[in-house]
């Protein structure tokens, strides 16, 4: 089977469906985490020769490009791009049915090349077709934007249109379709319509249950409640209609609403969460459902720097193609590591200095902060309390702290929290150097997690699925110094591969507090971290050498993929 997987055809055997997906920086097509994922996802898939095919959606629109006025504010503008400069269109056309209207589908594809060769496409859905009405032309437009049925309408386009789409494309042996997110979750009322047409059986039997389950995948991605869709019943039924699924008991999902969630959690042979404890948090927050975790990854050959390529280039080769190799990083010598590293802090601060002219050091310590702007991340535990952190700096000489995020356009919250950095930004002006800067993306995400010195990560526990970036920078010899929560508690030895930050896990959540963070953050910064960096550069050294050996040759896409085949694809 898992030959089979891999075999040299051209026909995808695994479908994998996504709301989002990032494969070019020049393609606003994903928000964070969740796209970024998806794209490095497809590109192990590409390097280990799997037989797989990506559907999305195309947003003309994209993820928005994100411009912060003075105070901090935050402004969405459309991205302007042309599809055409990374995209073919195809000649099949689908059609679904919304609110009664039939909308029409076509697609465009990408192609994702591994390093041996092998070629997966991406097909992203587009409605922007002049037979459509106005309305649902603009139904492929915006990644997150609109109210709840625009999300509706665009989740019947990706999982009943995606399905119906592979078919047009004659992809007809798919043994598995794998739903990155709740968001593909309809494509299980498809199949189901297909069973049911198939057997001629006038209503869903167990058999039929079961022959939908046997060829479903689902990854669960977020502890967070507004993560999972939930769609009234009543705006489904006008929008999408009834369907006999919907009324099946303790199977489907949907008393007054329908939970995408759930849906998909019913109709799955095969359900994970994205780090070991994400699956217990999902495992309580959705019991009885049996769900099993695969720790995310990042696509090492995507995500390494320059400097650190011809690194590993000269003393490891064959990195690229055999990630877990990068555990012989521990033989790398100390001052070629930090010469690296120096090259890519470079590379970053001449890029802050252009472009905010706030003259920050090669020689001074340096902190990095990037993601989504939302509470639960906690972006700005680390200015607490501004006087201390003003005091740790001074002690050690100094400290440069550089963040970036989107708040993503519905979030008022989020959006506070960057206003609330800005105005800590400017009262510690002239103490400590401090940016914010505008409109994270993938290639900002590169020069920042090769750049700092140190990743830093602050959420509230147990919200932080996985997270990623701090993958981003083990792989670029950057240590995390993170609270306990999603990978990096797999991810941590103290004082070997970086720091923790807060309580044990094991530990009763409620005993720790924002204070108590706060604190051993500060604690630790001044203790431990920057005494570290500044008085003891062999041991910095040393974490870093760790960092790379023991991190960033285990979480990488390559070992995901490797353990989606053998748990996920392979029944
Ligand atoms: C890696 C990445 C993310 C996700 O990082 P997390 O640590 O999971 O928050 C989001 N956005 C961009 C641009 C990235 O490169």
């Amino acid at each position: 089977m898992v030959n089979n997987l891999t075999t040299n055809g051209n026909k995808g055997k695994i479908a994998y469906f996504s709301m989002e997906i990032g494969l070019d920086p020049g393609m606003p097509t994903y928000s964070g985490g969740l796209g970024i994922l998806a794209g490095d996802t497809i590109r192990a898939a590409a390097d280990r020769r799997i037989n797989l095919v990506g559907v999305s959606l195309l947003y003309r629109k994209g993820y928005f490009y994100q411009r912060l006025d003075s105070a901090g504010k935050q402004i969405e503008e459309p991205v302007i791009w042309s599809t055409d400069d990374f995209l073919v269109e195809m000649p099949q056309r689908v059609n679904v049915q919304i609110e009664k209207r039939t909308v029409q589908i076509r697609c465009w594809k990408y192609e994702v090349k591994g390093f041996s060769g092998h070629v997966i496409p991406v097909y992203f859905l587009d409605t922007d077709l002049k037979e459509n009405a106005e309305q649902d032309r603009q139904l492929t437009d915006s990644l997150y934007g609109g109210d709840k049925a625009y999300r509706l309408c665009q989740e019947i386009i990706l999982g009943i249109g995606g399905v119906r789409m592979l078919d047009a494309l004659r992809y007809d042996g798919i043994q598995k379709y794998h739903m990155n997110e709740g968001h593909a979750s309809l494509l299980t009322v498809e199949l189901l319509d297909r069973q049911l047409t198939e057997s001629s059986a006038k209503k869903i039997t167990p058999k039929i249950l079961a022959t939908v389950r046997q060829k479903c995948v689902f990854t669960t991605h977020t502890p967070v409640e507004a993560g999972h869709d939930k769609f009234d019943m009543k705006l489904v039924k006008s929008i999408l209609g009834t369907h006999p699924a919907f009324n099946i008991p303790k199977v489907v999902c949907c008393d007054e609403s329908l939970n995408m969630t759930y849906l998909a959690l019913s109709l799955s042979d095969y359900v994970n969460g994205v780090a070991k404890k994400h699956g217990e948090v999902s495992r309580n927050m959705f019991a009885p459902y049996v769900i099993d975790s695969i720790t995310n990854g990042v696509h090492a050959a995507t995500w390494v720097s320059e400097s650190f390529a011809q690194l590993y280039d000269e003393h490891i080769p064959g990195w690229r193609e055999d990630n877990f190799s990068l555990r012989y990083a521990l033989g790398l010598k100390s001052e070629d590591v930090w010469a690296a590293h120096r090259a890519e802090k470079l590379r970053l601060l001449e890029y802050i200095n252009r472009e905010t002219n706030c003259g920050m050091d090669l020689d001074h310590f340096t902190l990095g902060f990037a993601r989504r702007a939302t509470s639960y991340k906690r972006a700005d535990l680390l200015l607490d309390d501004p006087d201390r952190l003003v005091e740790i700096a001074d002690k050690f000489g100094a400290l440069q702290v550089i963040y970036a995020g989107k708040a993503h356009p519905n979030d008022a919250k989020g959006k506070e929290l960057i206003v609330h950095i800005f105005e800590i930004c400017k009262k510690l002006r002239g103490k400590i150097k401090l940016v914010y800067l505008p409109n994270y993306d993938i290639e900002l995400g590169q020069l920042l997690t090769a750049g700092v010195d140190v990743w830093l990560n602050t959420p509230q526990p147990p919200m932080e699925a996985s997270g990623t970036s701090g993958m981003k920078a083990a792989l670029n010899g950057v240590p995390s110094f993170s609270i306990l929560d999603g990978w990096w508690i797999e991810g941590c030895i103290e004082n070997v591969t970086g720091w923790a930050i807060g309580m044990e896990p094991e530990k009763e959540i409620a005993e720790s507090t924002r204070e108590s963070d706060a604190d051993d953050l500060y604690d630790k910064l001044e203790t431990v971290v920057m005494p570290t960096y500044y008085q003891n550069r062999e041991q910095f050294l040393s974490i870093m050498l760790h960092a790379i050996a023991l991190n960033g040759s285990f979480f990488n896409t390559h070992r995901m993929m490797d353990q989606y085949i053998v748990k996920a694809y392979s029944s």
